[in-house]
This record gives C-alpha cells, sequence and structure tokens, in this order.
C-alpha cells in the first residue's frame, strides 16, 4: 500500500511552491490509490506559530487536498504534530547513540567557520562539519541522555551516497565532500529535522517521500540515517522547484504568492495550481 505525506513547517503562510509540491504529493498517492499523510513539523520552537499550522490545515485543505491521517482527522499514528512527539523521537536518538554513530558535538558555528579550510558545499548553505572537530571515537558513549549539547551523525568520508530519484533519476552526494557530519539532536533538547523526518517517515510506514528538490541532498544525510537503524528505506521523488521567469526561486520571494493571498485576489485552486507564475505576478 502506498503511503505519502504532507509535512510542512509552519514558520509562515504557505505559498505557490509548497501549493505545487503539496498537489503533487496528493496527486501521486491518489494515482496509486494510497494514503496521505499530514504532519506538522514544528520542532522549532522559535521560528514556527500555532496561527501558521493552523493556516497551512486550511489552505491545503481549500486547494482541494485531501488526507486520511493528521492533526485534524487523527488516525492510528498520532500525535501528528512533531513537538509532540519528543518522546519517540529520544527512542531514536537511543538507537543511534547505542549504534556508536553519534557524538555530542559543544563546536560553535565560530568554531566551524574557524576550522574550515576548504570552501563551502554549493549545494547546501551548512557548512561541511571539519573533521579536525570531531571527538575520539566513543566519546559520549557512557551519556544516557542527549540533552544540554548538540549531537552529531559521524558520516563515512568518502563514501558517496546513491539513489534513485523517481522524478529527478540517478543521483550521488559525497560523504565528507558534499555534506559533513549533521545535527541529529539539538542542545534545547530536540531533534534535528534529520533525525525526525526520518523517525517520522519510518513510524508513519511512508513509501515514498515527494517533496522539494531543494531537500535531495538532505536525503543522502537521511538514507545514511536509515542504514545505521536498519530501515527500509522509502521511494523519493523531488519536485522541480517553483521558479519564476527569471528562474529565481520563488520560496526567497513570497510577496503577493502566498495560497491566502492568491485567494483573496480572487484566484482559484485550479489557478493557484496551474497557472504559469509569471501571470500570477501580475
Ligand atoms: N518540513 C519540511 C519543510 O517544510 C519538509 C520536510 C520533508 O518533506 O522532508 O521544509
Amino acid at each position: 500500500m502506498y503511503r505519502g505525506r504532507l509535512a510542512p513547517t509552519p514558520t509562515g503562510y504557505l505559498h505557490l511552491g509548497h501549493a505545487r509540491t503539496f498537489a503533487l504529493a496528493a496527486q501521486r498517492a491518489q494515482a496509486a490509490q494510497g494514503q496521505l499523510i499530514y504532519r506538522t513539523e514544528d520542532l522549532d520552537a522559535e521560528r514556527c506559530r500555532p496561527e501558521f499550522a493552523v493556516a497551512a490545515l486550511e489552505d491545503l485543505r481549500w486547494l482541494g487536498l485531501l488526507w486520511h491521517e493528521g492533526p485534524d482527522v487523527d488516525g492510528p499514528h498520532a500525535p501528528y504534530t512533531q513537538s509532540q512527539r519528543r518522546g519517540y523521537f529520544l527512542k531514536v536518538w537511543e538507537l543511534l547513540h547505542a549504534a556508536g554513530c553519534i557524538y555530542p558535538c559543544d563546536k560553535s558555528r565560530q568554531d566551524v567557520a574557524r576550522a574550515l579550510t576548504a570552501p563551502h558545499a554549493e549545494h547546501d548553505a551548512e557548512p561541511i562539519f571539519p573533521p579536525s572537530l570531531r571527538p575520539p571515537l566513543g566519546q559520549g558513549r557512557d551519556v544516557t541522555q542527549p540533552d544540554g549539547t548538540n549531537w552529531r551523525f559521524r558520516v563515512p568520508d568518502g563514501e558517496t551516497i546513491h539513489f534513485e530519484d523517481r522524478l529527478q533519476g540517478p543521483q550521488a552526494f559525497v560523504a565528507g565532500k558534499d555534506f559533513g557530519d549533521f545535527l541529529v539532536w539539538r542542545k534545547d533538547g530536540f531533534p534535528a529535522y534529520e533525525l525526525a523526518v526520518v523517525a517520522d517517515d519510518h513510524a508513519m510506514g511512508i513509501t515514498e517521500v515527494v517533496r522539494g528538490a531543494d531537500l535531495l541532498l538532505s536525503t543522502a544525510r537521511q538514507i545514511l540515517l536509515y542504514r545505521a537503524l536498519g530501515w527500509p528505506e522509502p521511494h523519493w521523488a523531488h519536485a522541480p522547484l517553483v521558479v519564476d521567469a527569471q528562474g529565481r526561486r520563488l520560496a526567497k520571494r513570497t510577496a503577493g504568492l502566498s495560497i491566502r493571498e492568491l485567494r483573496a485576489q480572487g484566484r482559484t485552486p485550479v489557478e493557484v495550481l496551474t497557472v504559469p507564475v509569471g501571470t500570477l505576478l501580475g
């Protein structure tokens, strides 16, 4: 049985790019006669706001998307709001800790910047964590709970992570070159995105992950987590990013293009989902 998901992060109103990616996820679930799960990814307490979580549900309903499980309809994998799933994430931290593939890291952004000798990977805003700042193997083995410090996953330097993307074709990223040791737990006591998303996609039985192509590199990191946990990987389908007539990404310039603004301008759901972006920009 196909199980897909919509996983918005409520840091603002959803825009046209989200609308089109989420609609694609819904279409793929429907075409496969599968199920769609809605999950609110609100782990970043500083940037997420409950009113944006409510607005996202409303906007996606207005677009005509239908989901079978979610914060507003419940289901066998409740709760569907990540801030309420900390106990489960902690168990996944314990599994990674027992497997010996993560370590506590008290290095600041400045430490990382100072130790960097190579330029950053081009695909991603995050600098490669310098191996010289890694603690010796085994550090943190006697720790029983993660809070109070950041934890990183030790990537296998030089190994190429391959995957087949159902929309973008074959992909390859090199650990230690395209991405480095990444955060799995934050010192504020919550999991980092990569851990939370893998933990939940696994728990919720997701068979295909549909999301924007800006997350292709994250997929390489997430594959390492699936392997470390001994969990089967889902299929991957990264949607092309919505760009304007000049080829610029919309995520960065949402003025006038939030779903609610387009709706207020009298646009219909079909227009929001299909009309060329240039037309909507007026
Ligand atoms: N919550 C993430 C976002 O809104 C997407 C996560 C995912 O689809 O894996 O950017």
